[in-house]
């Protein structure tokens, strides 16, 4: 028997003890998981230094401020969102008891992504405890640090049989998905995401696939510019564009691309220094292997601000591109780096063509000063008028992609959902018989009173 499948054995047979689900329980394993990042603040910090070159203050501002955002909600409405859900009833059910049940699926595989390895962890966790399930944490091995501390510290915290951490690489991620879970919530690319739904499908499996994609940016050319670029390189250079919804590529009208450029060129300086290689809260990307992906999509393209690199550092200068085209290397794949290519575009019509021939995003941001921007007609897991990434941030939104950035959704009660069986339930008493004879055969006219 493999290491893998004796801990999910495990976890389920901790499931099937019941132990996971009394409210009081889990809300003590919420606590003590916000006490875990409260005490460990620093654990945590100094591996998120180590896997991507964060900030003690951004580690904290992207990764566990969220997190104990989340469990404060959880804890404070997890009895309403546990509760019963009395429905409208039908004439034929008028005197029974209608109402739906959530109640916990079993156990659920969590594999995160190393980009923002607490948050994108811990956060479904947040979810399959509030929901009283069993889950198995299996963090990237790419932000190795930052899986070995929670491998480490996060048993001291809470149930190891039902909440146990399982670190490793692809192996061990493909010996986890040949167990049987009740539900898969993978965050990751998309390739992985079809295998792990292939392997879920083995077992008929239900997932989550937090995914990613080229989130567009359509700028408006009557919109305040400066405000505008502000945000917009906020948003990308963040976590050095490793983020899953990071603006990816600007759409705007030629007549304001190059002023697009100096604006941007402003707040790189601005947020970054002259030097954002030396300045200590610019990170890097996350190992050699993506720092050459990302640098081979320069190929072909006109850099206008920076472009500049360092191999040894795994250090990418903040980089903004002008006169892409949609068929140039760039804008082939999900750029997760920092860098920023400009599409010109006639006008509106032709950024939601543009955005309409390619996948669904995880996000779409338009910056616009009113709403004659028809982005009705697109679709995407999100849309965000003048700001980027902060939808993130609202516990009450649904988090999630649609089509090619992904299915299902979390954060709130919409993870708690997300992890959690709707159960339909109906309870009819056994008196009053005689209002059930009409269903009962035969069904003459004379009956039916028809
Ligand atoms: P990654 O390399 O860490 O892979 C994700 C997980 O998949 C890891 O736990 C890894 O062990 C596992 N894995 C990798 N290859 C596998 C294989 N062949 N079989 C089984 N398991 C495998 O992360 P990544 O995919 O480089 O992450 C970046 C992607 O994730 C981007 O596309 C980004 O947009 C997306 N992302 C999405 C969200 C979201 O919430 N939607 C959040 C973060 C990242």
């Amino acid at each position: 028997m493999s290491r893998e499948q004796l801990v999910v054995e495990r976890a389920r047979r901790a499931f099937q003890t019941g132990m996971s689900k009394p409210l009081k329980f889990r809300v003590h394993q919420l606590k003590n998981l916000h006490r875990f990042i409260t005490e460990r603040r620093k654990d945590i910090a100094d591996a998120v230094k180590k896997d991507l070159n964060k900030t003690e203050h951004s580690t904290e501002l992207f990764e566990t401020l969220g997190l104990e955002g989340e469990i404060d909600v959880a804890v404070e409405r997890l009895a309403e969102w546990a509760a019963p859900r009395p429905v409208e009833k039908s004439l034929l059910t008028i005197l029974d008891e209608v109402y739906i049940q959530p109640e916990p699926l079993g156990v659920v595989l969590i594999i995160g992504a190393w980009n923002y390895p607490w948050a994108v962890t811990l956060q479904p966790l947040v979810a399959a405890i509030a929901a009283g399930n069993a889950a198995v944490v299996k963090p990237s091995e790419v932000s190795s640090h930052s899986a070995k501390v929670m491998e480490e510290l996060l048993p001291l915290y809470l149930d190891k049989e039902l909440y146990p951490v399982v670190c490793g690489g692809v192996s061990e991620t493909q010996e986890l998905l040949r167990q049987r879970f009740d539900h898969i919530f993978y965050t990751g690319n998309s390739t992985v995401g079809k295998l792990v739904m292939e392997a879920a499908a083995r077992h008929l499996t239900p997932v989550t696939l937090e995914l990613g994609g080229k989130s567009p940016c359509y700028i408006d050319k009557d919109v305040d510019l400066r405000v505008a670029c502000r945000r917009i390189t906020w948003g990308k250079f963040v976590n050095c564009g490793q983020t899953c919804i990071a603006p990816d590529y600007i759409l705007c009208e030629p007549s304001i691309q190059n002023r697009v450029v100096e604006e941007i060129r402003k707040c790189i300086t601005e947020f970054y220094t002259d030097d954002p290689k030396t300045f200590e809260d610019y990170g890097r990307i996350i190992n050699q292997r993506h720092f050459q992906r990302v640098m081979s999509l320069l190929e072909g393209s006109t850099v206008a601000i920076g472009g500049d690199s360092d191999q040894s550092q795994c250090y990418i200068a903040p980089t903004v591109l002008k006169d892409v085209t949609g068929g140039s290397k760039v804008m082939q794949e999900e750029i997760f780096g920092p860098l920023l290519p400009i599409v010109t575009v006639s006008g509106v019509d032709e950024a939601i063509q543009f955005i309409n021939e390619r996948e669904k995003p995880l996000a779409l941001y338009v910056f616009s000063p009113d709403n004659k921007v028809k982005t009705i007609e697109t679709s995407s897991g999100a849309l965000v008028a003048n700001d980027c990434l902060v939808h993130f941030t609202v516990s009450a939104l649904p988090f999630g992609g649609v089509g090619n950035s992904g299915m299902g959704r979390y954060h709130s009660q919409h993870g708690f959902d997300q992890l959690s069986h709707l159960r339909a339930c109906l309870i009819k008493k056994l008196n009053l018989e005689d209002a059930n004879a009409m269903r009962y055969p035969p069904h003459t006219a004379k009956k039916l009173g028809w």
